[in-house]
């Protein structure tokens, strides 16, 4: 997602592994109704998932009613069609089985339940002061709405079932299977998403929309734009990016994996949330007057990477974030030039050196709570991570890694060694070096660099040293001007913390600058 409002409420929300029998749910069918007359959401779940032999108990997480009257009350679950003993508890239901189960059970089990949400789906009036009802799972507040294992590692095809009063729209991932009008001026839509999803980006969207179908739509995606219809004409034409930005992204990175990508307004507490194909933005961002261009690249981007090609856990967050960040600098450059790449990289590195100055923790992070992992590590040192790979490897090698490692963990997950196995594979080169110290390891080179110009030996003498705490390992650009107006670049190998090393030079040089092609992550230290 891009960061917006960060005053995340997740304050008490524990992440709560199902310690019993760790179930692998196959697929969720999500019964919703909601009303105009109070913000109570009634459900009924059915949850198709295999348990591991011999279970005789396991958890699915649902958030319990609290003292402010908000949070849901399960009414019955049954297992079969039979009802089946639980307890719900500290935002668990505890589901006790009546026969230990057997190898490669396939069991279903419902779940009736009501009640507020306290957060997960977010009932609220819009800038316009209609009613909206929106989904806003990330990082795991999906269980205050629906019962589920909420890890990204548990991903599941599924369904919405959604029955509101007849004046909304209902958007939500997947395909529109079903509309039909009910008594009581009701509507049921039914949408279903056949590709496994991690519940961060299972949604639904309920208010009056505009809706724009865009003629252009790459290789038979349909792209649409779901606007507050006051808003339509600005939004659609701010989401009609969208089609270019697809269009490249699916040639760079491979075929889009889903049915359609509707663009959503709506009140997501981020700046927008890459849904897997229902991207929710900001309402006041999906209508902003100066280009959203970077915004839409970015959760388009997601749409293979985090979505479709999944972090295993929270701490490789960067393998969702510094890609979405990266792949956008990407698609920027092939609109508006390298230049532009250098502009995002020069700004993008001051963050990270501003950002480690408070940071104790490196990119790859199993301490920080997931809210803090929204930091300049994930997004823009992650995309810094995947700049020098580039550099370093060459942009047919990169671009290679990009697309094998889509291929081989799209519908999957994968941490950063994952990652790695794949850039050493494609790369032929060795790289434990460069994950140790960009991923593993907090900061970043801080750089001395002094020069003497040798007139008799027509030499410049260089003196490189590394003022950080532990040494890093990586190719320098030097550019060495000359008073005549030519210049040329040498690169050096950098290894030790300080490092002496001579470069033939005919002329006495007028200036030495470092990385003039913005390649290297690093911090110079004033001279
Ligand atoms: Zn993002």
């Amino acid at each position: 997602m891009v960061r917006f409002v960060l005053s995340l409420c997740l304050a008490g929300l524990v992440t709560k592994a199902s310690s019993q029998g760790s179930i692998d749910v196959i697929h969720y069918s999500f019964s919703i109704e909601v009303s105009d007359s109070s913000d109570r959401v009634k459900g009924h779940a059915v949850i198709t998932a295999q348990l591991p032999e011999n279970s005789t108990s396991f958890y699915l997480q649902l958030r319990s009613r609290n003292e402010t009257g908000r949070g849901m009350i399960v009414q019955a679950v049954q297992l079969e069609g039979k009802p089946i003993a639980f307890t719900h508890a500290r935002d668990s239901i505890l589901i006790t089985l009546p026969f230990p189960s057997k190898i490669n059970d396939t069991l279903h089990f419902s779940v009736d339940y009501e009640g507020v949400p306290e957060d997960g789906l977010i009932i609220a009036r819009n800038k316009f002061g209609d009613r909206t009802f929106f989904a806003d799972n990330w990082p795991d507040r999906a269980h205050h709405w629906i019962p589920c294992i909420d890890r990204p590692i548990d991903k599941a095809s599924f369904e919405f079932i959604v029955t509101a009063p007849a004046k909304y729209s209902v958007v939500s991932n997947g395909t529109r299977v079903q509309q039909t009008d009910l008594p009581g001026n009701r509507k049921m839509t039914h949408w279903v998403e056949s590709i496994p999803l991690s519940t961060k980006i299972m949604v639904i969207g309920i208010a009056r929309f505009a809706i724009k179908t865009f003629p252009d739509s790459p290789a038979g995606t349909p792209v649409s734009a779901w606007s507050y219809p006051q808003d339509s004409s600005r939004t659609f034409q701010n989401f009609s990016a969208s089609t270019s930005i697809l269009r490249f992204l699916s040639n760079y990175i491979g075929p889009y994996p889903y049915e359609k990508l509707a663009n959503v307004q709506s009140k997501t507490i981020f700046g927008g949330m890459e849904n897997a194909s229902a991207i929710f933005y900001d309402e006041n961002l999906s209508a902003a007057t100066e280009s959203i261009e970077g915004l839409l690249s970015h959760e388009i981007v997601h749409q293979w990477f985090g979505d479709m090609a999944s972090e295993k856990s929270f701490a490789h967050l960067w393998l969702s974030e510094g890609f979405a960040t990266y792949l956008t600098h990407v698609y920027m450059e092939s609109k508006y030039g390298a230049a532009r790449m250098k502009q995002e990289m020069s700004e993008d590195r001051i963050s990270v050196i501003e950002f480690s100055k408070t940071s104790p923790q490196p990119v790859v992070d199993s301490i920080s709570p997931f809210r803090r992992l929204l930091n300049p590590n994930s997004y823009q040192k992650g995309g810094w991570v995947l700049h020098m790979l580039r550099r370093q490897l060459g942009d047919t090698v990169f671009h290679r890694i990009i697309r094998r490692y889509y291929a081989t963990f799209a519908g999957r997950n994968a941490d950063t060694r994952d990652f790695q196995v794949v850039c050493e594979q494609e790369s032929g080169k060795k790289l434990d070096v460069f994950f140790r110290q960009w991923l593993y390891t907090r900061g970043q080179p801080r750089l001395s660099v002094q020069w003497t110009y040798d007139e008799k030996k027509r030499k410049i003498q260089l003196n490189i040293s590394q003022l950080q705490p532990s040494v890093f390992e990586f190719p320098l650009d030097i550019e060495i001007r000359f008073r005549t107006g030519r210049s040329r670049v040498e690169t050096v190998q950098v290894t030790g913390m300080n490092q002496t090393l001579s470069i033939p030079s005919n002329q006495r040089p007028l200036k030495i600058v470092l990385d003039p092609r913005v390649s290297l992550l690093f911090e110079e230290e004033a001279r």
